[in-house]
């Protein structure tokens, strides 16, 4: 029997025996069934700045977890070994949920961070840890191309405190040629995360000549601001040559200032830039008095002066869970 999986804009209909296009969920016996459930391959322990989540818990632990597959096959991919892999083609853990929220509890860990793939395809773990994190007080973050239906999307935010989401091209073009996927599902995702109530920061993979030019980029951060707000936290990430796309040069670093610039000039109030060795483009600077509040370099904390979620100079509050 044919079975339709609705997790997600590709709607595979899969035959019996077979796997859908992110290779995690496959039709047994008329029952569609997510078969990474519970078998991590990728466990680690990381600053939540890594993930990148600038506004959330700074400077805290986030217990991460990824299991095989994903529903976008992006030619730039950095952990394609892993999210281009059949699940049994990687070495994955035995992990049950209960047994992810103990070892976030014993490695001291504020978050469950749900990552490196896309937690969209291992969707059920995803949320059943969530559901016992929030009982026992852990919070939930997802780290995610929001390449999801609206339906799960919203049961899984009840569950969510945070979330990077990518926003990878503002382009349909740019989302079928290089990740194999469309654009509105994802505007969609980022405005059905941030209605929920989660701490939504944004993340824009500059590829060059590829999703780098001025229109482009304005046109993006135009879109974040409207729709999202001028608080929304973006990040410009410079690309280094992976995978399909080795015949690329890395981002020029004129290119992220560039873009830093455009945002800063749609509005946009904590604009970042990763993968880049500048403290300053890392750090977050009240909007209102231009004080630097939460120093970072790279993705490592190094302290903050909020007081109380506000700055301690011109009482300001800032956008965050601190
Ligand atoms: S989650 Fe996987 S199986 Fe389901 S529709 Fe998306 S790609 Fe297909």
């Amino acid at each position: 029997m044919k079975v339709v999986c609705e997790l997600c804009p590709k709607k595979c209909a899969l035959n019996q025996g077979e796997a859908g296009n992110c290779r995690a969920r496959v039709n047994l016996d008329g029952e569609l069934v997510a078969i990474t459930y519970g078998f991590p391959c990728a466990l680690h322990v990381d600053p939540i700045e890594k993930k990148p989540l600038f506004h959330f818990l700074p400077g805290s632990r986030a217990f991460s977890i990824a299991t095989a597959g994903c529903n976008l096959h992006c030619l730039n991919c950095q952990n394609w070994e892993i999210s281009q892999a059949n699940p049994d083609q990687v070495r994955s853990f035995r992990m049950p949920p209960k047994q992810v929220i103990r070892a976030a509890r014993k490695l001291k860990c504020k978050s469950i961070a749900y990552t490196y793939t896309d937690p969209v395809i291992f969707y059920e773990y995803t949320l059943d840890t969530s559901r016992l994190a929030r009982e026992q007080g852990i919070r939930n973050v997802l780290v995610t191309a929001g390449y999801i239906n609206h339906k799960p999307l919203k049961e899984l935010c009840k569950y969510t405190d945070a979330a990077n989401i990518d926003l990878k091209g503002f382009s349909d073009k740019f989302y079928q040629t290089v990740c194999n996927a469309t654009l509105r599902p994802v505007l969609n995702s980022l405005v059905t995360a941030k209605e929920c109530g989660v701490e939504v920061e944004v993340t824009n993979l500059l590829l060059p000549t590829l999703n780098d030019s001025d229109e482009m980029i304005s046109n993006l951060c135009h879109w974040v601001k409207s729709n999202l707000g001028e608080d929304t936290p973006l990040h410009f990430s410079r690309f280094s040559p992976r995978y399909k796309m080795r015949n690329l040069p890395p981002t020029p670093i004129a290119t992220i200032e560039k873009a830093r610039q455009l945002a800063k000039s749609a509005g946009l109030k904590y604009v970042y830039a990763g993968n880049v060795l500048n403290s300053e483009w890392a750090s977050t600077f009240c909007p209102g008095c231009d004080k630097k509040l939460v120093r970072r370099a790279g993705v490592s904390f190094l302290g903050s002066k909020l007081k109380n979620g506000k700055c301690p100079h011109c009482g300001k509050a800032i956008e965050g869970v601190w």
